[in-house]
């Protein structure tokens, strides 16, 4: 065979089994970003700042939902797992697998509000946040972990799994069930120890009521509640988690589960420790912030810094997932 024909059969042979070997390659061997074209994957996104509804491509909205969600201070590591978290969550109500969560929306997949989705903030008000030198290089750090992870999400037994998390868990993070009554037990929100919160400012606050306060606030929930006497004889923790979170407090003569206890007094957390320092004045300390279930954005932090990658940090935190790219069915159902 001369030379010239033997370069054209070496140049059809590799077009015809390069593609072949390459989706044969195992599944670790295949680069860690997504393989799954997301380009055309768009958020609907309610802006409560803006009382505005938009249509956002996915990895954008990621990266305006990691800078809203983690400082940018944080490392790489804990800031990829942000990111798939937040991928996670916006796909899992777009896909309506959590409820229809359209009818609070006004017909879009999440809002903006921290309380009730997930924050997310476009670069020209995070411009305003941070001083003009640091602006540029903050972004750029978040993009890249958006990106470096660009269509990979958690899943557990195949399905799309609901990542919540939250910014400290005061040293153990919740089991789901004890936050939501609603919800059953889920395999992969239960409570795991999170070491080194408290180096973050997050990590204890203190309040202090008058025992009026308390009185005026619980009778506007329990019109019928009954007080015996001063504060300190009138409250009690009756019941704490697995995770020594409140459950349950007596005040008076009702009992209130504590995460009602929380939303009435705007605590940071369950984790509750109360004093009286005076007569008829209370002092409440609570550990950790937010409701503790799933990823703690500081523990997260944490384990970034010893070392650890995305992969570990999302799989310690929620236990049993996996890390997989966007199936093409999901992709197909957001393209336009
Ligand atoms: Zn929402």
């Amino acid at each position: 065979m001369k030379d010239k024909q033997k370069a054209l059969l070496l140049i059809v042979c590799l077009l015809i089994f390069f593609p072949l070997a390459r989706s044969f390659r195992k599944k670790e061997e295949m680069p860690q970003n997504s393989d799954a074209n997301t380009s055309s994957v768009e958020i609907i996104v309610y802006n409560t700042r803006e009382n505005v509804i938009k249509r956002i491509n996915l990895e954008e909205y990621i990266v305006g939902v990691v800078a809203a969600e983690m400082p940018a201070s944080f490392s790489s590591e804990a800031l990829k797992a942000q990111a798939i978290a937040a991928r996670t969550y916006a796909l899992g109500r777009a896909v309506e697998k959590y409820g229809n969560t359209r009818i609070n929306h006004f017909g879009a997949h999440v809002c903006t509000n921290p309380a009730h989705c997930q924050a997310w903030i476009p670069k020209e008000l995070y411009q305003t946040w941070y001083p003009k030198s640091d602006v540029d290089k903050n972004w750029a750090k978040i993009e890249q972990a958006a990106y470096e992870t660009s269509g990979l999400i958690l899943t557990y037994d195949g399905e799309i799994i609901n990542p919540l998390y939250h910014a400290n868990s005061g040293g153990i993070t919740e089991d789901v069930q004890e936050v939501w009554s609603s919800v059953n037990s889920v395999p992969y929100l239960q409570s795991v120890f999170s070491e080194g919160e408290s180096d973050y400012s997050s990590f204890e606050k203190k309040v202090v009521f008058k025992g009026e306060e308390i009185r005026e606030k619980l009778m506007k929930v329990y019109p019928d509640i009954v007080f015996m006497g001063s504060i300190s004889e009138d409250m009690e923790i009756i019941q704490y988690t697995n995770s020594q979170r409140v459950k349950e407090i007596r005040v008076g003569s009702i009992t209130v589960p504590g995460t009602k206890f929380r939303e009435i007094f705007s605590l940071a957390s369950t984790q509750i420790e109360i004093n009286f320092p005076a007569d008829d004045e209370i002092e409440i300390v609570t550990y950790g912030f937010g409701h503790g279930v799933g990823m703690s954005q500081c523990g997260a932090n944490e384990l970034a810094q010893k070392g650890k990658d995305y992969d570990y940090i999302l799989k310690y935190y929620y236990t049993g997932v996996e890390i997989e790219p966007l199936s093409d069915e999901i992709v197909l159902k957001f393209g336009n």
